[in-house]
């Protein structure tokens, strides 16, 4: 049912005023209280003693502004006040997990990171001991930052694969092996916290909506790949889930009906098996070996770190055909997938993460040609195709919005 049917008792109106008001603030950075009471549909009044408890409680502060940057009727003799939150008044910690890596971040309530860190894990590894390591780094963390924790509203975590935002639980994360884990639990019990989880690149998709390119945007889809290729939808500045929490696994859409290779989902000829990072770094040893005296083979001879796809990418940039031509080959696959969803969902943007936004000339634009020439009518000219605005930042810059969105009102 929806919530607008179900019926309030008056604390929770309280609650639900407050938290009104905090995500309006969250979201547009500042406001006057007769914009707030517009946005909200509160009375004057009420925006006044919200306002109040907050300016008390030194969440949030006033501050003078110009006449083009507040938009309601002034009254005459009173100078114009925005209210706007006091970014260091509380805390969430973000982490993003992916595939044999996770990071973990401190951020503030304009979602600015204070520190942040990185760690890797085995692929093979079993989740509660990479959980465990995940609670040691953030402990870490809220000590070097020197945040008071009882500022710290909770922990946003975005998780590979198939997630139950209401359970907590990652269902399915087939490139990790985890199945049924209940990380909402595992991580708030040893932590002492809220913790709230989501798909990754569903809170990515979120982050951007509330902090990045995304705002004020009715519709828009954030398309991650890196050893997953996965999608998050916003529809009407929401999260979009679908009915079992599915909505976005673009990356096991089948392209290949014939011949494809096993994906780790059990089928064959999946997006992600065409596209990844796994598949390019397995396509260069190919050409290493074909090619032995080519560009890409002397790069990746040179290289002592392992990063092959930047090999593949420097490569294509000093003219490797093969690279080139392989290069090509993803970002039409991912151009045709894309075409389909824009057929489908018609947002106003797509944001494009992790290796998708690594190199302009090899993915972006090569996608935006073939989305423009594969959808219906005019809908591939008029959806924007960028890359996402916060680079490596965008998975826990979007746990951290997940956090925030969700436990950012007053209990205490
Ligand atoms: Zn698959």
């Amino acid at each position: 049912m929806k919530n607008s049917l179900l019926g309030n008792n008056i604390i929770s109106v309280k609650e639900h005023n407050l938290q009104a008001v905090l995500l309006s603030l969250l979201y547009e950075g500042q406001l006057s209280r007769i914009e707030l009471a517009k946005r909200i549909h509160l009375s004057n009044t009420t925006i006044t003693n919200i306002v109040g408890e907050l300016l008390a409680a030194g969440l949030v502060t006033e501050r003078a502004c110009s006449d083009d940057e507040v938009d309601g009727t002034r009254p005459v003799g009173r100078p114009r006040t925005a209210i706007c939150l006091v970014p260091e008044a509380r805390y969430v910690v973000g982490v993003h997990v992916g595939v044999g890596t996770f990071r973990v971040a401190l951020a503030d309530l304009r979602d600015e990171i204070l520190v942040n860190r990185t760690e890797n894990f085995e692929i093979d590894s079993e989740a509660e001991p990479v959980l465990d390591q995940i609670c040691k780094v953030t402990r870490d963390l809220i000590e070097v930052s020197g945040v008071d924790p009882a500022k710290i509203l909770g922990v946003g975590v975005g998780l590979s694969g198939l997630v139950d935002f209401v359970t907590g639980v990652n269902v399915m994360a087939p490139n990790l092996n985890w199945r049924n884990v209940p990380v909402k639990d595992i991580l708030s019990s040893k932590l002492g916290m809220p913790v709230v989880v989501d798909n990754n690149v569903r809170c990515m998709a979120l982050g951007e909506t509330y902090f990045g390119v995304g705002h004020n945007l009715e519709s828009l889809v954030f398309v991650y790949g890196r050893i997953g290729v996965g999608a998050g939808f916003i529809s009407k500045g929401e999260v979009f889930r679908g009915s079992n929490m599915g909505a976005g696994e673009i990356g096991h859409n089948t392209m290949l009906l014939e011949g494809g290779d096993p994906c780790r989902c059990g089928k064959h000829g999946c997006l992600e098996t065409l596209v990844s990072e796994t598949t390019i770094i397995r396509q260069a040893e190919d050409l290493r070996q074909r090619y032995p005296e080519g560009i890409l083979a002397n790069l990746m001879a040179s290289d002592r770190e392992g990063k092959i796809v930047a090999c593949v990418f420097e490569a294509a940039q000093a003219g490797d055909e093969h690279a080139r031509a392989m290069l090509a080959k993803k970002a039409y696959y991912l151009g045709v997938a894309l075409a389909n969803m824009v057929n489908l969902y018609n947002p106003e943007l797509i944001l494009l993460g992790g290796l998708f936004a690594q190199e302009q000339a090899y993915f972006i634009e090569p996608v935006i040609k073939t989305v423009r020439q594969m959808t219906f009518g005019d809908l591939g000219d008029r959806v924007r195709i960028e890359a996402t605005s916060f680079g490596w930042k965008a998975g826990v810059i979007g746990a951290a919005a997940l956090a925030l969105t969700q436990f950012f009102y007053l209990k205490q």
